[in-house]
Parts: C-alpha cells; structure tokens; sequence
C-alpha cells in the first residue's frame, strides 16, 4: 500500500517530516505552505532561530531533543553544507534567577545536574575563576549552531532529492490538504506542521498556541563561546544568549521570550538592551569597544509556536480515508527537537499504514467468503 502523504508547512518541523517520510519509497509526499525558505516573515518561526542546542526539556520529556542530537552531530561532522557547525556553549547561572517567581523558558538548561550532561560532549561544571561577574556558577558543553539560511534550504534540496514535491498554499482548513497531492490522488495521511498557523486554520483551531516572541540583532562580529544566561535585570521577558552562526550566517544576540506578544516591528529599546548585554556579558565581541563596536546586520523579530501544554504529536482521523499527524507546537526548540519529533511522526505514519493495511485484509478477507458463501448458495 503507498502512502498519499501531504505535509502542511515547510518550517523545520514540516521539512524534517518531509526528509524522513521520503526516505520510504512507500511514502508519496507532497508539502504545501504558505512560506518557503528564503521568505522572512512574522508568521514563519524557522528564518530567524539561532539556531543552536541548548535543551530546556524536563529530563522526563528530553526524547525529542535526545533523539534529534545524534543526527545534528552528524550532520555536523559529514554534512558541511548543511551550514551547520560546532561551537562550545557556556552557560551562566544566577542564584537569584532559581528562586524567581513565574515561568522561566529554559529552566533545566540552567539545572546544576541536567540530564543532558551525558548526551552533549565534553560537559563540565565551570571553576569559579571561569565565571563571569555577576554570576554564581555555570557549566560548559559542545553544541552546534544552525545557519537556518542554509540549512532550511539543504533540507529543501534533500527532499527534492527523494521525489517531494513542493507547492504554495494557503489552507483556510487543514481538510483542504487531503486534495493538494501531486499525485492526484486524494491524501490518506496529513502531516500538520503549520506551528502558530495552527491557532486559526480550519479544523485544529488549538486555542492553546500563542505566540513566545523572539527579538534578535543579527552582527557581523564573532564570537566563541556560545553563551546563555539564566535571568537579566531588565525584565522578566529578556533573556542574554549569544551564538555565532556557521559559515558566515553572523552572530545572533538575544534576546526576548515574551509569551502572547505578537508584535513584528523590533523595538529599538529593546535592541539596545540586547546589545548592551552582550558587551558586558563578552567583552570581547567588540574587543573593549562597547555597542558602538558591534556591526549590526539586520534587526528581526521572530514568534516562537509555543503551546500551552508542550508539543503536540498524535494521530487525529479526519474521516474514514484519512489521517492527520500533528507535529506543532515547538516552542523555542524546533530544531533541536527536529528529528526527535520527525521520527516520531514516521512511527505514526508506519503505525496508520500497519492499521490500514491489517483493515484492507480484513475487508478483503471478508469480501472473498462472501463471494464463496454467494456461488455456494447460487450452486444449491
Ligand atoms: C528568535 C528565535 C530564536 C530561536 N532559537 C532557537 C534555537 O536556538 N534552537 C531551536 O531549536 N529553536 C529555536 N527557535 C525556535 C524555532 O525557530 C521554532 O521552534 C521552529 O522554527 C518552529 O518550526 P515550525 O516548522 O514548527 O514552524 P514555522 O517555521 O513557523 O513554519 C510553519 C509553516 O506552516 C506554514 N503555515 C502556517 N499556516 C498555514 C496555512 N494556513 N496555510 C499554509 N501554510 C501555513 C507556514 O507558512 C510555514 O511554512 C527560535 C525561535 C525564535 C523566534
């Protein structure tokens, strides 16, 4: 049996569905998306991510991120131009920001013993001379961080590669997917990957989706280590992050996490914030020069899919023929959780096909005793 298979959205979560659906030659995948990479926009996350791996999961909730690693170094390793490159991440804590009210975005990165110390390479806790002022302790790790600019795309060609065809649409509802084959044939399985899409379009409606808005301020300066710290003094929605992207994708300095914020335009208070927490947390972005040493880039503003009860990955049947597999909902981590949640969305796949296949055999099975039963009785 071939699956028709639509994926709605060509983020990273829509295309990493996509590369790993289409590796089956018994899958036939079509994605369809309003945005495509190479389009910045305010309602398309994955352009302005970092991107890098720094895991905010709970230890109980770490499979996608434990799962998506391997491959991330992987691709890291033999992959260049997937634009993706190693880089040593430092992480800072405070011990005021453990005992702050609210929710935090990235609570178990900043753990003392976090469950990811036995995935990521070369973790160790920092010596007290290795922490920078105002912090208390921190630790230090290999990541990697994602040139979105040229890895969204690779992954556009990776797909092309294995027979995905590719289409804009906008869907007012996600039932209008099940016609949007290029096969021509009506799809049995859609994959939904719209994100924030997913608060208004047709059919999901998921009222628990807003928007965790992100500002960055891109600059040409360069910067080894990644750094992250646990809490600032400007507000409780600024957070300090600092990564160099590869392969001439600049460094990102951030940035904000502020949930149900849908504005697109950067704010320019906040990007001096931004820039003047960077120089101070590494002086040496601009060698001692302060923010008038930084090169800027570009402004952005990108709004992360939060979902107010984590991700939703799960099988929902829209009738009779057809399936739909959600995978949205990602937060701050699409890519770190890409493949995690990618596999995951093949072994729903693999599951409905199984199911189909054993009702297809059961239909068949049935449909052969009556024809005996029939000639039978037409014989007597
Ligand atoms: C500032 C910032 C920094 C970040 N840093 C990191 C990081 O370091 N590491 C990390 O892992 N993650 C990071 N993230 C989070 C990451 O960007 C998101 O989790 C990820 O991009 C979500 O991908 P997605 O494919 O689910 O959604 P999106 O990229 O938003 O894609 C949604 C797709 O659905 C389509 N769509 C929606 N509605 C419709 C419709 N009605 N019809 C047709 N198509 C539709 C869109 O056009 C688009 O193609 C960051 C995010 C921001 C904003």
């Amino acid at each position: 049996m071939v699956n028709v298979i639509v994926v709605a959205g060509a983020g990273v979560s829509g295309l990493t569905s996509a590369l790993l659906l289409s590796r089956s030659k018994a899958n036939k995948v079509t994605v369809v998306a309003k945005h495509m990479p190479g389009d910045y926009d305010i309602e398309y996350a994955s352009p302005w991510a970092g991107a890098n791996v720094l895991p905010m999961a709970e230890d109980e909730n770490s499979r996608w991120e434990r799962r998506t690693w391997p491959e991330l170094k992987r691709l890291t390793e033999e992959v260049p131009e997937a634009g993706i490159h190693f880089q040593k991440a430092r992480v800072y804590r405070r011990l005021k920001d453990e005992a702050a009210p609210g929710y935090h975005p990235a609570d178990p990165l900043f753990s003392a013993n976090p469950w990811y110390k036995s995935v990521l390479p070369d973790y160790r806790e920092l010596n007290q001379d290795e922490v920078i002022p105002g912090h208390d302790s921190g630790c230090e790790f290999m990541s990697v961080c994602i040139n979105t600019a040229v890895y969204l795309p690779w992954l556009v060609g990776q797909c092309l590669k294995n027979g995905v065809v590719f289409k804009r649409v906008v869907l007012t509802s996600i039932r209008e997917a099940k016609t949007l084959s290029h096969t021509g044939q009506p799809a049995n399985i859609i994959i939904n990957a719209t994100a924030l899409g997913s608060l208004k379009l047709g059919g999901v409606e998921d009222t628990t989706m807003t928007p965790a808005r992100g500002q960055v301020v891109v600059v040409r300066n360069e910067h080894h280590p990644m750094v992250a710290t646990s809490g600032t003094d400007d507000s409780s929605t600024e957070m300090t992050y600092i990564m160099q992207r590869a392969a001439g994708g600049g460094t990102i300095l951030g940035g904000t996490y502020d949930l149900g914020n849908w504005e697109s335009i950067p704010d320019p208070n906040i990007a001096i914030r931004i820039m003047k927490r960077a120089v101070q947390t590494a002086p040496g972005l601009t060698g001692g020069k302060g923010i008038e040493g930084l090169s800027v880039i570009r402004h952005g503003v990108g709004l992360r899919p939060y979902r107010k009860n984590g991700v939703r990955i799960e099988e929902e049947i829209l009738d009779e023929q057809t399936s739909i597999v959600h995978n949205y909902g990602h937060a701050g981590w699409g890519y770190q959780g890409s493949y995690g949640c990618g596999e995951r969305v093949v072994e729903l796949v693999n599951e409905i096909r199984k199911r189909k296949g054993e009702d297809q055999s059961r239909h068949d099975l049935l449909l052969h005793d009556l024809s005996f039963h029939l000639s039978i009785s037409l014989k007597q």
